[in-house]
């Protein structure tokens, strides 16, 4: 289904139930989303055949069409989208996410937001993370520098964060437990960080 507003675009390919419009409306009237070239999509998308280091195999995924790289695996679903709208902003929510329960599927959708408005407000973001990678390369390997020279990550996690204590202060606190306890041990002081710097 697209949606008939001309300024954005709204693809559910999931068959997103009725019960969770609400939820989709209250999040996204959080943020300052862009008024036109602005996609959402809901996927229905088995990324079975992914490499595990994909964007598409994530929670979901945030790109500028006009200036990110597309990755190379990206899906031929998406990527007619992508040609078809050459300047949009995608955010794009996997399979697993729109099955999710509410308090998941909140996370991400404010997370990929976040991003939107990272990309549209906040460019030197990006700037701060290429210093701060190149400051570490020596002194960190890859896979943990990633979630530590990325503060445009810390700032998506931390928006989703407030969205969810907004819309449920009780499921927000139980749900950063559960992220906490799923991550890897080199993530998991990332949360309590996330925590502090919100209870600050
Ligand atoms: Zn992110």
């Amino acid at each position: 289904m697209v949606s008939s507003d001309p300024m954005k675009i709204k693809i559910d390919r999931f068959g997103i139930p009725p019960s969770r419009c609400p939820t989709i409306e209250a999040v996204t009237s959080l943020y300052n989303l862009p008024i036109k070239d602005f996609i959402l999509i809901f996927d229905k998308f088995d990324d079975g055949q992914l490499m595990d280091t994909s964007k598409w195999k994530l929670h979901g995924n945030f790109l500028n069409s006009k200036t990110s790289d597309i990755p190379n695996d990206t899906p031929d679903h998406i990527m007619d989208l992508i040609i078809t709208n050459r300047s949009a902003r995608i955010v794009w929510l996997s399979e697993s996410t729109c099955a999710s329960k509410d308090e998941h599927f909140i996370w991400v959708f404010s997370h990929e937001l976040r991003h939107v408005e990272q990309d549209m407000n906040l460019v030197d973001l990006k700037e701060t993370s290429k210093y701060l990678d190149a400051r570490l390369k020596n002194q960190m390997e890859a896979t943990k520098r990633f979630r530590w020279t990325q503060p445009e990550e810390f700032d998506a996690d931390l928006s989703a964060f407030h969205t969810l204590k907004k819309l449920s202060a009780s499921n927000a606190d139980r749900h950063i437990l559960e992220l906490e306890n799923a991550a890897p041990s080199e993530g998991k002081y990332l949360y309590t960080l996330l925590k502090e710097f919100s209870n600050g």
